[in-house]
């Protein structure tokens, strides 16, 4: 379906953020429709999700048989057995950049006084494989094909040593199998090198705003590449039209389950890494979130798995370019995937390539209509800005895509209008000591694997805008 101007006019008037959106403002969106932890998930909606907390467990056991034969293919992870995860810091120096930075134009700002709590960042710019929080899905969703077909031929049973991956006889039977994708980039990145390692034939529609790098990148590990001028929904369309074949499996970023249940998997782990630093979440001791927003697998999964641990001590927020808010638009209109960000007349055009997607997943935002707090947009200068100012405070090196949670605090902490005030009070974050006792946590989606001369373009343009904001603040 795609809006006439006469539904256009109509949804403006039912929704007035519409309005917003469509001048590209940044706004911060709190979900009307959340309710406790406990009866979301119990919820008649969730139920038909198709996801299930158990398929979190699977796929975490699916992981643990494959971590043998992962550390031998990828020797990266050797010293962590094969466990693709990435660290999770506090950001003590990020913090107080950001209590100081003071742009009237940015929604970092109105406020030099520190903000409380503890900022912590989690780091999957830095995960193994492909530097990206799409290791967790993307990797999961190949690793599950593979074993599937292994066991079937009869090659292999699950209680085998997964090293068995790299006998002739499966990697024989994987390659005359072929892997699918449409993507942006990242996914692209995740599924080509792990399917590629396996022995798939592999094939990777790329969207027109796709990096050169990420598809030299995947053409050298042996991947074919096929680069579309269309935007990210014609690349999955493309995809999955060639995946009609024998001997073909599309993964379908705008559907999967066995992506989703992959990114879950972040949760317990987050609680391990939470725990393990001493770190409380209760009510008394809230855990904010903050997560960049493309199609919604990747952020979806993980919201999803930590409401399933925290429960109500979790708060889930999404974060959307300007340009490409397709989550929020989705949610807000109860329309999901039957709405693009076209249809409102923004063009979908960001430096975030990660999240530069038009029409949301076609059931995360039904799953996390009830779970999700909110979700917020952003400017392309503010996530080049807060792209130097992360590397000037802590040394992260992080692709823009990866910054877009950050000015979530400033919602949470400082945003004035009447709805967050009422959030706050409802949830306790009013209260100076809870606030003091909040961990707030950055999702950092991506990076490493970003060329250093084009982080270093970047990384420019964002010092430039800096020094502009502080220099007509000094005037
Ligand atoms: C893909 C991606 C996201 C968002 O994940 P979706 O599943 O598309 O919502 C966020 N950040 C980066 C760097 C990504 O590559």
């Amino acid at each position: 379906m795609s809006a006439t101007p006469h539904d256009l006019h109509a949804l403006t008037l039912r929704h007035p953020e519409i309005a917003s959106l469509m001048a590209g403002r940044e706004i911060g969106w709190l979900n009307p429709e959340r309710v406790a932890t406990a009866k979301a998930l119990a919820s008649p909606a969730l139920q038909a999700s198709g996801v299930e907390a158990h398929d979190i467990e699977d796929a975490d056991a699916r992981l643990m048989r494959f971590a043998p034969w992962i550390a031998e293919a990828f020797p990266e992870t050797a010293a962590a057995s094969g466990r693709i995860e990435s660290p999770l810091v506090a950001a003590p120096g990020l913090q107080q950049a950001l209590s100081g930075i003071a742009s009237t134009a940015s929604p970092l700002s109105a406020t030099e006084s520190p903000l409380p709590g503890r900022l912590m960042i989690k780091c999957d710019n830095a995960l193994p494989i492909s530097g990206s929080i799409k290791a967790r899905g993307g990797i999961h969703e190949v690793l599950k094909h593979a074993e599937r077909l292994a066991i079937d031929a009869g090659l292999l049973h699950q209680e085998d040593d997964y090293r068995a991956f790299q006998r002739d006889e499966i990697r024989d039977l994987l390659a005359g199998q072929q892997v699918v994708v449409g993507s942006t980039g990242n996914l692209g990145l995740s599924i080509g090198i792990m399917s590629a390692r396996l022995g798939f034939r592999v094939t990777v529609h790329m969207s027109a705003d796709a990096k050169q790098w990420k598809k030299d990148l995947l053409r050298a590990r042996g991947a074919e590449v096929v680069e579309h001028s269309g935007d990210y929904g014609k690349a999955v369309a493309a995809g999955r039209q060639e995946a009609q074949q024998p001997n073909a499996h599309f993964i379908d970023d705008e559907s999967s389950r066995d992506l989703f249940v992959g990114y879950a998997t972040a949760a317990s782990r987050l609680a391990e890494q939470l725990s393990a630093q001493g770190i409380p979440v209760d009510a008394r001791h809230p855990l904010c979130v903050y997560l960049p927003c493309g199609v919604g697998g990747g952020p979806g999964g993980v919201a999803y798995g930590l409401k399933q641990v925290f429960g109500d001590a979790v708060h889930c927020f999404f974060a959307e370019p300007v340009n490409s808010p397709c989550m929020l638009l989705g949610m807000l209109t109860g329309e999901h995937d039957g709405i693009a960000v076209e249809d409102i007349g923004l063009d979908n055009r960001t430096c975030a390539d990660g999240l530069a997607v038009g029409r949301a997943s076609a059931f995360v935002g039904r799953v996390m209509a009830p779970l999700l707090s909110g979700i917020h947009t952003v400017r392309d200068e503010h996530l080049l800005e807060l792209l130097a100012l992360a590397y000037d405070s802590e040394g992260l090196m992080l692709e823009p895509s990866a910054l877009a949670g950050v000015p979530g605090i400033h919602h949470v902490l400082r945003n004035d209008a009447p709805e967050w005030h009422a959030w706050r009070a409802a949830n306790g974050l009013d209260d100076g000591e809870v606030q003091a006792n909040t961990t707030h946590v950055v999702w950092a989606t991506g990076g490493s694997m970003v060329p250093e001369a084009i982080w270093q373009a970047d990384y420019q343009r964002g010092k430039a805008l800096l020094s502009q904001v502080s220099t007509s603040r000094r005037e």
